[in-house]
């Protein structure tokens, strides 16, 4: 289901290569060189099971000369005046006299040159003084600070309805328009570094493939597909997930939860999206912040098949947020002697709703959300602490929920006379405390681990949504920025993080016991 069939590549290629049949071993795709002066692919050999380039190509798409010199053997690359000496076998290069390590050497084959993509990045960039990055699931180098985000593609197929959901990082603006019979989604960036799937036989979804743009994917529907609904979920900072739902005619989407709103073909995508039925009524739990902490729910972002943002060292960030979790669990049990549940305690798949509803059931009286950033500037660090923002529609239910009676909304026609609160609208009786918690981890981590040049912030992230308690999503800091990647994947700056937090958790426990004047 995940193996990717084709990648970002031009269009004529993808054609070819979508209809080789799979019976036949398909040759290798190629790897595109995406920069600011436009695309260009590269074939791909399969040496020994690991993909190879031909130098020759190399040398062409970057601008560089290629000489040989027979008498010893060696080849010279250069561009602008640096040079690089490499020798078919051998894993040392030089590089302007550096040498440089290669895990691969340089081989020869039918009379070329042929070496891996980190021949790219590890001699080509310097040669030509320019970032390169190899993107491995897309099969891109990108050149330069281009915006190209990671694209995870999933697909789930039942009989009325297929749901295709799309989860971007760096978090980038999306939209999904119709064209006949084609939904092309087109993200606000340079190119994307996607992995497809393939689409099982049935009638609403035939194919997802990059499309003629460079930052689109077609989603190409099939003859029961009747109308379509978009709704995106930002899952943090560093994160966007896009929801597409293909209805066959008459059917409800696999996620609607019995809000049907009508589809909106050619809108841009709203941030608005129907909780699952189950966790559509929040118990209210324990009455309003004042009674101290006993509880506390640490949500380690994203895990089993979401891996969250990916760092340049390949560095994932559901990895790192589950052990920040666990360290700050362990923190807060032996310090603070209070109850810590986590919603995760392994790498599995959970969606943002259930995370609340882990809080929510189990009255927690704090949550923590921790997840990792990423930005399109590599340059980018330090850590960022959001708690809710609150749109229009949101402060009327909000207003409506605090007047009694029957303006009161009521679920499922029950006559139970007890208060039940929105999940829509949970969060916003708590939001000066989640306001007050954010300045305290702020504080606490600014005097650890340094913040981002904006260190609070209010974002409509989903996770924050239903939480019925003070609540907070935390980005610890930048995976894309590669010491900051390697910083956060080290023990020593995880206990660091962990020991601000709970910093923060004991000023926030003085101030709910400290009476208000
Ligand atoms: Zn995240």
């Amino acid at each position: 289901m995940r193996r990717v069939v084709a990648t970002l590549c031009v269009a004529a290629a993808v054609v070819v290569y979508a209809r080789v049949p799979r019976a036949q071993a398909p040759s290798p795709a190629p790897i595109t060189v995406v920069s600011a002066q436009g695309r260009r692919g590269l074939t791909v050999t399969t040496v020994n099971g690991s993909d190879y380039l031909s130098l020759d190509d190399i040398a062409i798409a970057f601008g560089l000369t290629l000489r040989d010199d027979r008498v010893t053997g060696t080849s010279q690359l250069a561009a602008d005046g640096r040079a690089a000496i490499l020798t078919p076998d051998r894993t040392a290069v030089s590089v302007q006299g550096r040498l440089v390590s290669l895990a691969a050497p340089p081989l020869r084959q039918d009379g070329r040159l042929i070496v891996t993509p980190e021949f790219v990045t590890r001699v080509v960039a310097p040669l030509l003084d320019r970032r390169v990055d190899f993107r491995r699931a897309g099969r891109l180098f990108v050149v330069g600070d281009l915006r190209v985000p990671r694209v995870v593609v999933r697909g789930e197929f039942a009989a009325s309805a297929a749901q295709v959901t799309l989860e971007i990082s760096p978090a980038a603006e999306t939209r999904v328009t119709q064209s006949g019979s084609q939904l092309v989604v087109t993200v606000a960036a340079d190119a994307l570094d996607a992995a497809v799937p393939t689409v099982p036989a049935q009638g609403l979804l035939q194919q997802i493939r990059p499309g003629d743009t460079p930052a689109t994917l077609v989603l190409a529907t099939g003859p029961r597909f009747a109308s379509y609904r978009t709704s995106v979920q930002p899952v943090d900072a560093g994160t966007t997930r896009v929801v597409i739902d293909l209805l066959a005619a008459g059917a409800a989407s696999l996620s609607a939860g019995g809000s049907a709103a009508p589809p909106t073909p050619g809108a841009p995508t709203t941030p608005s999206a129907p909780p699952p039925a189950s966790n559509a009524g929040v118990d209210p739990g324990l009455p309003l912040p004042g009674a101290g902490l006993r509880t506390i729910v640490i949500d380690p972002g994203h895990g089993g098949e979401a891996n969250g943002t990916e760092g340049p060292g390949g560095t994932l960030e559901k990895t790192i947020t589950l052990q920040v979790s666990r360290r700050l669990k362990a923190l807060i049990e032996s310090r603070l002697g209070l109850r810590v549940v986590l919603t995760r305690d392994d790498d599995r798949t959970l969606d943002q709703d259930q995370r609340a509803a882990v809080a929510n059931n189990t009255r927690a009286d704090l949550l923590i959300s921790i997840h990792a950033n990423a930005a399109v500037r590599p340059t980018v660090k330090g850590a960022e602490v959001y708690y809710l923002s609150v749109d229009r529609a949101s402060l009327e239910s909000r207003r409506a929920i605090q007047q009694p009676g029957p303006e009161l909304p009521q679920l499922g026609g029950g006559t139970r006379a007890i208060e039940l609160i929105l999940w829509e609208t949970a969060q916003l009786r708590h939001l000066e405390q989640s306001a007050a918690f954010a300045t305290a981890v702020e504080t606490a981590l600014r005097a650890k681990v340094g913040m981002s040049p904006s260190p609070i912030q209010q974002a409509p992230f989903r996770v924050l949504v239903g939480a019925n308690m003070p609540a907070v999503l935390v980005e610890i800091g930048y995976l894309s920025h590669p010491d900051e990647e390697k910083a956060l994947a080290s023990g020593v700056h995880q206990d660091k993080v962990a020991q601000a937090l709970l910093d923060a958790i004991t000023a926030f426990r003085t101030r709910l016991e400290t009476p208000a004047p």
